[in-house]
């Protein structure tokens, strides 16, 4: 079971619950074509449940009887108001912060699920499958775009740039609010970048957003 809590940069609690994690598949081209799958018309959203959610410094300890854990870096936004059809303008006014998150997804299973036309939980909903990291306030982060990148034992594995995204954050998080509400302490990842691989025991992941933000954690 999970303990989490969001959290800003400097370790004060942010009394928000985390209510659920949504999450857009296949938002980056070059991501898209490393599987071989199509890029989706329309975003592709999943939700991982707040169960899934742990404080990203936590060693991760995925499910290791399912076959491949792979690693996905992406952008974390923390909502801070309710969003029900909203514009760019109210999603922007909506972001309360910014931070990096893992979407750890059990590749094998999801391949399968995919081959059948089913849906992905069993591959990204398990406890532990969102490492979050803590939030820097989205005023420090206002900028046109954002880069982040991760390093797995001082090697340079992900580098995500906003700019890259098919569908960029605003239009992202606008277009959810016309599908099902957000509300305060909702979490929305923005997709990952290419260069996802697998998880392996002893690595040391360091995960970097602009010069705001620096996390590292360990695979047990
Ligand atoms: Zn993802």
């Amino acid at each position: 079971m999970t303990d989490y809590q969001h959290h800003w940069k400097d370790g004060s609690p942010i009394h928000l619950p985390l209510g659920k994690i949504v999450c857009i598949g296949r938002n980056y081209a070059e991501h898209a074509r490393e599987l071989n799958n199509p890029i989706p018309d329309e975003p592709l959203l999943f939700i991982k449940p707040a169960t899934s959610a742990m404080h990203i410094t936590r060693p991760l300890n995925p499910p290791r009887d399912r076959g491949s854990v792979h690693f996905e870096t992406e952008l974390a936004v923390l909502i801070g108001r309710p969003l029900c059809n909203a514009s760019e303008a109210e999603a922007r006014d909506a972001i309360l912060g910014y931070g990096l998150a893992l979407d750890l997804t059990l590749r094998d299973v999801q391949s399968q699920l995919k081959e059948n036309g089913h849906p992905w939980e069993r591959a990204k909903a398990f406890d532990g499958a969102c490492p979050l990291s803590p939030f820097v306030a989205s005023e420090a982060l206002a900028k046109d775009h954002l880069t982040f990148t991760l390093d797995i034992n001082g090697q340079r594995r992900q580098t995500g740039d906003t700019r890259n995204m098919l569908t960029p954050t605003l239009a992202l998080i606008s277009h959810i609010s016309q599908h099902f509400s957000l509300l305060p302490g909702d979490v929305i990842l923005t997709g990952t970048p290419a260069g996802v691989g697998e998880l392996e025991s002893g690595q040391v992941l360091s995960l970097e957003l602009e010069d705001a933000l620096f996390v590292e954690t360990t695979v047990v």
